[in-house]
């Protein structure tokens, strides 16, 4: 369902002068009881009104041939929902937002991907802007007229902004709350210099534009990783030994939730704070336009069973859309583009040797080139690659290399 999120959002960007960006926040809730039965409910209830659409969609077409369009579908359940008419209509539109999408997938040849149509139990609700409310630092989010709303306290670094939109969403073990805030728009940058990103696992990021370089250390986020797959691993030996049911796998899943959702807090603040420190690189720079290896090809291949995991788990989406919004707000680009032979090919000869060390050697006997390291020159391919459109024998390198590991501010455990 992550891949419907909502086309709402998208409107809005449309209509919002220039002064602001559009952002979503995501913060958990801490409901009590009665509470949690009213978002259950809700979600119940939004989940019905997405059978419902699929259904008919589904059934006129059966019949009669003929694919109904949104608009008729919304008017046929309207007012028919324990739910914001608005709510409703979100439903609908994602619904839709997902067929859309779907065909533009098999118009490219992804024929596996399916029309939605599977049954839900529950699903996303959406509040529209007119239905919420703020009272203080506390959110009224509406379910109609009659029906008793959503109170929503919200996190102290929410509590005067505008809201467009609140989606309530099942996580793991919690509802969280996605809201999409305004937020004042950062400085635009000014000059039009080319860098170039190479991502890895020892160093998360490698960013140079020919002149300087940064190295970011990913050694800390490794070992978060490590951690997180070790003690998973306890945890789910664990609750294999223990009955369906059981109160002791209950208690195990309690357990298992919290370290997980404390790890993987402790590893998304690392992310932010490798990307920033990205970001703030271009911004002193002037670095308009970034292109970014793209691993693909390195987590496709098969490397064996340890090695898969080291790289699958290696967090690089999240960290490329992290910093492609980042950029973004700056007025920056960052393009994906292929990595192949980026960090084997020599600066000097051309000719590709395969590293194993981290200081790049060249392998041609009578070049002989060394001395750099090897992501920096990996970096500085794609540099060259993507502004050249191939390597340069004799290319100049990066002669100032920076390092950098990030941070440690992590929230300390919770018991
Ligand atoms: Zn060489």
């Amino acid at each position: 369902m992550s891949r419907c999120k909502n086309n709402a959002v998208k409107k809005l960007k449309r209509t919002i002068e220039q002064s602001v960006d559009i952002l979503v926040e995501k913060f958990p809730l801490h409901l009590n009881q009665e509470q949690i039965n009213l978002a259950r409910n809700l979600q119940m209830e939004a989940a019905k009104v997405w059978n419902a659409t699929c259904n008919i969609h589904r059934t006129v077409y059966g019949r009669h041939h003929y694919w109904l369009k949104e608009g008729a579908i919304k008017s046929l359940l309207k007012g028919k929902y324990d739910i914001h008419s608005q709510s409703v209509q979100a439903v609908v539109e994602t619904y839709f937002e997902c067929c859309e999408r779907t065909a533009e997938l098999h118009k490219q040849g992804g024929t596996a991907w399916k029309y939605p149509y599977r049954r839900k139990r529950f699903f996303t609700v959406t509040w529209k802007e007119s239905a919420i409310t703020h009272m203080g630092r506390t959110l009224r989010l509406s379910n109609g007229r009659g029906a008793e709303p959503l109170m929503v306290k919200l996190p102290e670094r929410l509590a005067g902004a505008v809201i467009h939109q609140a989606q309530l969403v099942w996580r793991r073990n919690q509802y969280w709350l996605h809201v999409t805030v305004e937020k004042p728009a950062l400085t635009k940058v000014r000059g039009d210099v080319t860098a170039a990103i190479d991502p890895g696992e020892v160093h998360a990021i490698t960013i140079t534009e020919g002149n300087d370089a940064l190295v970011i250390s990913g050694r800390l986020l490794r070992s978060l990783n490590r951690l997180r797959n070790k003690e998973l691993c306890k945890y789910q030996r664990a609750i294999s030994k223990t009955k369906k049911g059981s109160r002791k796998r209950r208690r195990l899943l309690v357990k298992k939730y919290r370290f997980l959702n404390w790890i993987e807090r402790r590893i998304e603040h690392i992310l932010h704070n490798i990307s920033t420190n990205a970001v703030r690189w271009c911004m002193e720079r002037n670095v308009k336009t970034v292109y970014i290896g793209n691993p693909e090809g390195v987590r496709k291949k098969d490397c064996g069973k340890k090695h898969n995991q080291r790289i699958s788990q290696w967090a690089f989406g999240k960290l490329r859309d992290m910093l492609e919004y980042k950029l973004k707000r700056h007025g920056i680009e960052l393009i994906p583009v292929d990595e192949r032979g980026t960090s084997g090919t020599c600066p000097v000869c051309g000719e590709y040797t395969k590293q194993t060390g981290r200081v790049y050697r060249c392998g041609n006997a009578s070049c002989g080139f060394t001395g750099i390291h090897r992501d920096v020159l990996g970096a500085s391919g794609i540099l060259d690659k993507s502004v050249n459109g191939g390597f340069t024998n004799g290319r100049k390198l990066p002669l100032m290399v920076d390092y950098l590991r990030p941070m440690v501010l992590a929230p300390q455990r919770v018991a």
